[in-house]
């Protein structure tokens, strides 16, 4: 997907290079203090947690499009004007809204009993009545897609694939196939409905939703998850006979419906028109309270932001924090962003989102020019005390600001520990309670010193090496 980022380089350039690249740059001592200073005082941080919290209480759930997320950032504006920022503005975009009004999953034969089940975001509804069928069971959806049509037409589909629990959130990327394809692959091949079994790596009935697929899913049919026991309970039905279940799904769904991004900054003096960019996204999924997903981000990146604004002087650049809308259906808030800013990208010079949880960062990868590298070494060594390692330069960014990642902005993505974030996210689980102050405090110091230090030295991350001459080509 990336390109080697010295190819092309002469070999004894590449080894000289990969030798440079290994030393960090000089930082100043009084960057060096400040930043560290920063990371001391997040370990008390108020600023953040409340912000969070405010946000999940005040506010609730945010579904994209919904009068939910325009209260979300009618409060979002209030609070960063009341803390201070400069240039507290949203900027509005328009966005297609799905929204659930009711759903049920219900086995009816051998035995009646209810499953606890969700519908997807973007499912199509049933009809009013709902539908009933026998229950075909796939493994993977790959395996549904290779299944013949006399398997699967009438029937309603069942894919039964487990998202495996990693602390990366590698296996949540595998997970989220079956997520999107379904509802097409079952209704292609004419099946009444599409059941999978949650996302989710949680033991409990906690369904996980999502949305099923971000473009072109026309004529696609109603699609539901349902939890990780009911999944089980219906897989052990499955391994005594045939088994038929009714779907419900009615669905509210409008063409155009308002969202925007939140934007406050931290003016910048004398390379003010430079900007270092850390975001999160503003809306939730509708289930739980979007504490983990992603109130969490936006409270790191505001504490962050807020802090370093509490300085005596304010950085060199300037810092704008965006607070994405309608990230969760179609990453609609980024590209308007990148729409928006799409002639003034250049002056973008480092870019970073949170939006993982609130488990602690314990890696920094970056995306950097070549002759930059010695700057994500700086920032890895200034970062080590809090337990955070050294991470390649292959970087994309994340959700929000892949878009920025992919136009030639230098991003850094401070990875967190996810072992247990999937086992929230996306579910009615999803709520304050289950973010950890200390680690949260963790990702507002790590945000704070290097968003200060990219602020303040006027590195270019974009730098790349000279080119070699040996004068015997
Ligand atoms: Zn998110």
């Amino acid at each position: 997907m990336f390109k080697p980022v010295f190819a092309g380089v002469l070999a004894t350039g590449w080894l000289f290079s990969v030798a440079a690249a290994q030393t960090p740059a000089p930082l100043e001592a009084e960057i060096e203090a400040t930043a560290k200073s920063l990371m001391d005082q997040a370990r008390s941080d108020e600023i953040g947690l409340a912000f969070v919290e405010d946000l999940t209480t005040e506010v609730g759930q945010r579904l994209a499009g919904s009068e939910a997320e325009q209260r979300a950032r009618a409060w979002s504006v209030a609070e960063l004007t009341e803390l201070g920022f400069d240039n507290v503005r949203v900027e509005p975009f328009e966005i297609p809204f799905w929204s659930r009004k009711s759903e049920s999953v219900s086995v009816l034969t051998p035995s009646p009993q209810m499953l606890v089940a969700t519908a997807l975001g973007g499912s199509a509804a049933t009809p009013l009545e709902g539908v009933a069928g026998q229950v075909v069971r796939f493994e993977s959806l790959s395996e549904l897609q290779a299944a013949p049509i006399s398997q699967v037409d009438g029937k309603i589909v069942f894919i039964d694939e487990k998202t495996i629990k990693t602390m990366d959130g590698s296996g949540y990327g595998m997970g989220v196939r079956k997520r999107s394809g379904c509802a097409q692959a079952a209704s292609d091949k004419g099946a009444l409905a599409c059941l999978i079994r949650s996302v989710g790596t949680q033991p409990h009935r906690m369904p996980h939703t999502g949305i099923m697929a971000r473009d072109g899913a026309e004529g696609a049919g109603p699609v539901a998850a349902i939890s990780g026991p009911d999944a089980d309970q219906l897989s052990r039905l499955l391994e005594r006979g045939a088994v038929t279940v009714a779907v419900n799904i009615q669905t509210e769904i409008k063409t155009n419906a308002p969202s925007g991004n939140v934007i406050a900054e931290v003016a910048g003096t004398d390379l003010a028109d430079e900007i270092v960019l850390i975001g999160c996204h503003l809306d939730s999924w509708d289930l739980g309270t979007g504490a983990l997903d992603d109130g969490a981000g936006c409270g790191i990146v505001v504490g962050a932001a807020r802090l370093i604004a509490d300085l005596p002087e304010p950085p060199r650049r300037t810092i704008r924090v965006v607070l994405y809308g309608a990230e969760e259906v179609g990453l609609f808030g980024a590209t308007a962003y990148a729409r928006q800013h799409g002639d003034n990208l250049d002056k973008h010079v480092l870019a970073a989102e949170s939006d993982f949880g609130a488990g602690p960062i314990w890696r920094f990868q970056t995306r950097f020019g070549e002759a930059a590298l010695p700057y994500a070494r700086t920032l890895q060594t200034l970062l080590a005390p809090q337990g955070v390692t050294r991470g390649d330069n292959r970087a994309f960014g994340g959700p929000d600001i892949g878009i920025l990642a992919r136009s030639g902005v230098p991003v850094v993505t401070p990875g967190q520990n996810g072992i247990d974030y999937f086992d929230y996210h996306h579910t009615p689980d999803d709520t304050f309670d289950k973010i950890d102050a200390t680690e949260f405090r963790q990702n507002v110091a790590v945000y704070a010193a290097f968003t200060y230090v990219a602020a303040q030295t006027g590195w270019d991350f974009r730098k790349q090496a000279e080119p070699e001459t040996t004068g015997t080509e």
